[in-house]
């Protein structure tokens, strides 16, 4: 099965920010409310993490290793509607078989917890005991040891931990009732502690910047079923730049170009021509109404009435702009 996974981790695991969003992905489907991520070497070398959700049973380690395994569609309704994150079954198959990878876990019930190790062409599963508190401890290391091909595109150790820290905080925009701690080489980087679901412009402050939030224009508007909230960046600080542009669609990190578009053509109406707006958005909409697959790394969405998501996103802004002015 190797050689399948391997094609299938091309499509996944692209470089180690998809390893780490992966993983957070799966921890926060297992309830987890605590996430610490640890990097060496910008991932390259490293990625771990340890979480405190539900856990994994020592005869569905091997399980969970293997493709398709996912136990969280049980049929196709499940799956037009489907608000889990992960929905795959195979993101875990694709990272062991393109690292070394360590799993460790303890659900609750168990009374010790059980390590997997995988690695080698047959994709073969070593289960020992181990010493775990509830969760799950997930090792990644050497990543594209065995795929030269792919380790050749893997960029500088920063750029590469630039990406992580970016999937970071999109997750931890889009789940602020999580502590997640985030360390590279042994050094804290970042610390979001957990902060009540309703509270969500603490966590912002947290992760894009007390200044943003402080100067920020908050707007929300309902609908037809479409909810958009935001956090505008005011004409102060504006020039911010790219790495201030956060959008999410339902819970997810969405690197939308509707989204952008819609509201750089608000701030174009109100203010004259804006390069790179400052913003945290996010917009609930029907899970009919959006097809969250469009690339495996789910960074994309595609609306089924694209035009009148576009205009709804961008008149709420402009909105909000314009009455920020009078
Ligand atoms: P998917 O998330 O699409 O189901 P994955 O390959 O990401 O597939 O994970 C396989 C399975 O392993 C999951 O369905 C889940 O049952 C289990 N699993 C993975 N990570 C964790 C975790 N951190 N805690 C509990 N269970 C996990
Ligand atoms: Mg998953």
């Amino acid at each position: 099965p190797q050689l399948a996974n391997q094609i299938a981790a091309g499509e996944v695991v692209e470089r180690p920010a998809s390893v780490v969003k992966e993983l957070i992905e799966n921890s926060i489907d297992a309830g987890a409310s605590r996430i610490d991520v640890d990097i060496e070497r910008g991932g390259h070398k490293r990625i771990r993490l340890r979480d405190n959700g539900k856990g994994i049973a020592k005869d569905e380690l091997e399980l969970a290793l293997s493709r398709h395994a996912t136990s969280k569609i049980s049929n196709l309704d499940d799956l037009e509607s489907i608000l889990s994150l992960g929905f795959r079954g195979e993101a875990l198959a694709s990272i062991s078989s393109v690292s070394r990878l360590t799993l460790t876990s303890r659900p609750r019930e168990q009374s010790e917890a059980w390590q997997a190790h995988c690695e080698g062409r047959e994709m073969q599963v070593k289960l020992n005991p181990a010493a775990h508190p509830d969760g799950t401890t997930i090792d990644v290391a050497d990543l594209f040891y065995n795929t030269p091909a792919r380790r050749k595109f893997l960029r500088t150790e920063k750029t590469e931990f630039q990406h992580i820290e970016d999937v970071f905080k999109r997750i931890a925009l889009s789940h602020p009732s999580i502590t997640l701690n985030l360390t590279h080489n042994d050094k804290p980087v970042r610390r979001f502690p957990a902060v009540a679901q309703d509270n969500r412009s603490r966590r912002i402050a947290a992760v894009v910047g007390k200044k943003f939030i402080d100067n920020a224009i908050y707007t929300q508007v309902d609908y037809e079923g479409i909810t958009l909230e935001a956090w505008l960046g005011n004409e102060q600080v504006l020039r911010s730049s790219s790495d201030c542009q956060f959008s999410f669609v339902n819970g997810r990190g969405m690197r939308d170009k509707l989204i952008l578009h819609a509201i750089r053509q608000a701030y174009e109406s109100a203010w004259g021509v804006i390069e790179q707006p400052a913003f945290v958005v996010f917009l609930s909409v029907s899970p009919r109404d959006v097809d969250v697959n469009v690339h495996p790394a789910k960074h994309e969405v595609r609306f089924q009435q694209s035009r009148l998501v576009h205009d709804f996103i961008c008149k709420s802004v402009l909105d909000a702009l314009i009455d920020t002015q009078g």
